[in-house]
């Protein structure tokens, strides 16, 4: 399996994961099961929405939209508005900025959450110093952050860059600490893994990230506590909600490394991490970002492929990314990813923190470590 396996893997399993949740988002797993059966929604075909996909895949396709168009904090903002004018609007406009905002199907507006939509109207500002506050929605750690993020791990960044830059722009809406470094933790293992390295090393990898990090402690427990209960056994919904319900990121995160871990396969993965009391779109979202990474597009449901909406254009920014991070030929990307000439012009950003800023703790417990602020 080659890397463009995985990363259109990576892409259109978010997608399938999406679509399979969002029939069922807001309904308990006793509704679900009363309705679909004990094994809860099995196929995408008996979801009754025909594929639909939510604001996860929409944001991010967005997410790659703004690798694409610069990379910047400032160009993933102005990406997420873009992302955001499709929320407001019935259909792209006359004259709609760059290819991906022309797609008509994303505009659907199919319950964003209040952080991202909130975030995204705010004027860009400058990400904090990782371990402190971000400036926008300052207590937020929704699982917008980190639904969002996959596409950072799949640019060719590598696993400490993917992480920073993920955390930086999850800082564009959600202020949180554990929202913003959750998804950097994502980001990464999506780095690691659509480069090839097995899932428990890529996780082990991945905790020594994020115990780097000065109040990365939620999002680790998280992930240990999904290692944990995928070693107990097969997995199962009671399995999934003693993980967490994955309406804040760090559960997200979880329920979707348990499903990966509990699961043989991609398709039985996705099962599971719909069908739980929690927000199923989004850890179905993630967990198909993170198998689709793991077992390549030939790996995913061929017939759930052919059903989901936006399938063309999901695996088109996948092969661009691909092209723009390993040196393929880019001839075609400027005329889908055009950079803004206001953007274009400006001076070189400012450099993000090089190093954390750690805050005083008078409990001396602080578990941030100076040797590994790369990342
Ligand atoms: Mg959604």
């Amino acid at each position: 399996m080659d890397f463009t396996d995985r990363v259109r893997g990576a892409l259109l399993g978010g997608a399938l994961g999406d679509a399979l949740g969002w029939p069922i988002e807001f309904q308990r797993l006793d509704q679900i099961r009363a309705r679909f059966g004990p094994d809860g929604l099995t196929d995408l075909a008996d979801a009754g929405l025909g594929g639909q996909v939510t604001d996860d895949t929409q944001m991010t396709l967005f997410t790659a939209e703004g690798l694409l168009r610069g990379g910047r904090p400032e160009d993933l903002h102005a990406a997420y508005r873009r992302w955001f004018l499709t929320q407001r609007l019935p259909e792209p406009g006359r004259d709609p900025d760059g290819w991906l905002a022309a797609q008509d199907f994303l505009y659907a507006s199919r319950a964003p959450g209040n952080a991202c939509t909130t975030g995204v109207a705010t004027d860009y500002r400058p990400a904090a110093p990782f371990g402190q506050d971000g400036p926008v929605n300052p207590g937020s750690k929704g699982c917008g952050t980190v639904m969002r993020s996959a596409p950072f791990g799949l640019f060719g960044l590598g696993p400490q860059e993917a992480f920073r830059q993920a955390a930086v722009a999850a800082q564009l809406t959600h202020g949180h600490p554990t929202g913003y470094l959750a998804a950097g933790a994502f980001a990464a293992l999506v780095a690691r893994v659509a480069a090839g390295t097995p899932l428990r090393a890529a996780l082990d990898a991945v905790l020594a990230q994020v115990d780097a990090q000065y109040l990365g402690q939620e999002t680790g427990d998280a992930l240990r506590r999904a290692v944990r209960i995928a070693d107990e056994g097969p997995g199962s919904a009671e399995g999934v909600e003693r993980v967490g319900l994955g309406w804040i990121a760090e559960e997200c995160l979880a329920v979707a490394v348990y499903a990966a871990l509990a699961a043989p396969d991609a398709r039985t993965a996705l099962v599971l991490s719909v069908n739980h009391s929690g927000d199923s779109d989004s850890t179905g979202a993630v967990c198909g970002n993170l198998v689709g990474a793991l077992h390549g597009l030939s790996g995913l449901p061929a017939d759930w492929c052919a059903l989901v909406e936006g399938r063309d254009v999901v695996l088109q920014v996948a092969d661009d990314l691909v092209t723009a991070s390993t040196h393929g030929d880019r001839s075609a990307l400027a005329a889908r990813y055009p950079q803004a000439a206001v953007a274009a012009a400006a001076p070189a950003p400012a450099a993000p923190p090089a190093t954390v800023v750690v805050p005083a703790d008078p409990s001396g417990r602080t578990r941030f470590r100076q040797r590994d602020t790369g990342v």
